[in-house]
């Protein structure tokens, strides 16, 4: 199968030119999503600003879009005529959706039948083939390989893919733009697609800038990984930051060496802080976000990380959650405060 050149690159050759071009790329599809000053958090943190990335405006509700955007339109002719494929049910299964069609390429997300039915129709409305096979995910991925080996079609990885990275760096290259003495980056990270592209783009233009991965504790599957040297598997255990479970793969050939060489430290946060920097973001900022989307600013509330006088990004990376399940949160969370 013939892929694009970027796809076989080494992960030390990764480049800001690589970002730089994905920028190009994704213009037209992407929204460049605004950054807001947060006075609450740097008075809790001391720190000189805290600015926050809306992210959880994106199109399709998260970051994941500029990365199946880049991954999509860089495709050869030949294989944007075979179509993508992906198992993804989350943001992933949705970014690939919206990007194939604006790129006007097929896109097939393989679901299972456990998926609830208003995902399915969701990956409908976006214009996708939604293939419902398989009683688990596992046997959804299996049928996901299934139909490559019959059809051809192209994965997009969710994470370990030098186009799926750079893509997701371009977020940084818009913080840098609008502010460009950030000095500390808090960002979440569960594959590190998201953390190796913003660690990338941040230390190429920068090397002073400090970069952070927010996992959570719940399954902080890369942090587990790095300290055993090779990928680990991690049972998933329910959390508010449903978008951050997952393994890194079995193999990993990107993000977790982009991780290890250029993130300078990890912080965990936990269920009741993730809660807590939820209920923040919509009291002082109006924000509806999910729970991994919050994990920056559970860490920066938890008050372990240094930010004295420092100039702090925070990646608020989506947005995708049943209201629901968000007004019940919110509301024991905001009882919880007041007794
Ligand atoms: C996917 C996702 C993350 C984690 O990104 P990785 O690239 O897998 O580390 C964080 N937040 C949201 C909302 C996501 O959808």
């Amino acid at each position: 199968m013939s892929q694009n050149p970027e796809s076989v690159i080494p992960w030390q050759s990764l480049q800001l030119h690589h970002i730089l071009s994905a920028r190009r790329r994704i213009d037209g599809i992407i929204r460049q999503t605004p950054m807001i000053p947060s006075a609450q958090l740097a008075a809790i943190s001391g720190a000189e600003a805290v600015h926050l990335k809306l992210e959880s405006l994106q199109h399709t509700g998260a970051f994941k879009l500029r990365g199946a955007a880049n991954k999509i339109l860089g495709l050869s002719e030949e294989d944007k005529k075979r179509g993508v494929i992906t198992f993804s049910t989350g943001n992933h299964g949705r970014a690939v959706a919206f990007a194939a069609r604006q790129a006007g390429v097929k896109a097939v997300v393989c679901l299972s039948e456990q998926v609830p039915k208003n995902r399915v129709d969701f990956v409908r409305q976006l214009g996708a083939e939604a293939a419902v096979r398989g009683k688990s995910q596992d046997e959804a991925e299996e049928h996901y390989e299934a139909l490559i080996e019959e059809y051809g079609y192209v994965a997009v990885p969710p994470f370990d893919d030098p186009a799926v990275i750079a893509g997701q760096g371009t977020v940084v290259l818009e913080m840098l733009a609008e502010q460009p003495d950030l000095d500390t980056l808090l960002v979440p990270l569960s594959g590190g697609g998201l953390l190796a592209g913003t660690a990338l783009t941040a230390k190429r233009i920068n090397p002073n800038i400090r970069v952070m991965g927010v996992s959570i504790a719940r399954s902080p599957v890369m942090v587990e990984s790095l300290k055993a040297g090779k990928p680990v598997a991690m049972e998933e255990k329910k959390t508010l930051a449903g978008s951050l479970l997952g393994g890194i793969g079995r193999e990993n050939h990107y993000t977790m060496p982009l991780v290890k060489a250029l993130v300078d430290d990890h912080v965990m946060v936990d269920e009741p802080d993730v809660a807590a920097g939820m209920l923040h973001a919509l009291m002082y900022h109006s924000l509806v976000i999910e729970g991994a989307a919050a994990v920056g600013i559970a860490a920066l509330m938890r008050n372990e990380i240094n930010l004295k006088g420092c100039k702090t990004g925070i990646i608020l990376s989506g947005s995708c959650i049943e209201p629901k399940e968000y007004v019940t949160l919110m509301n024991n969370e905001m009882q919880c405060r007041t007794n």
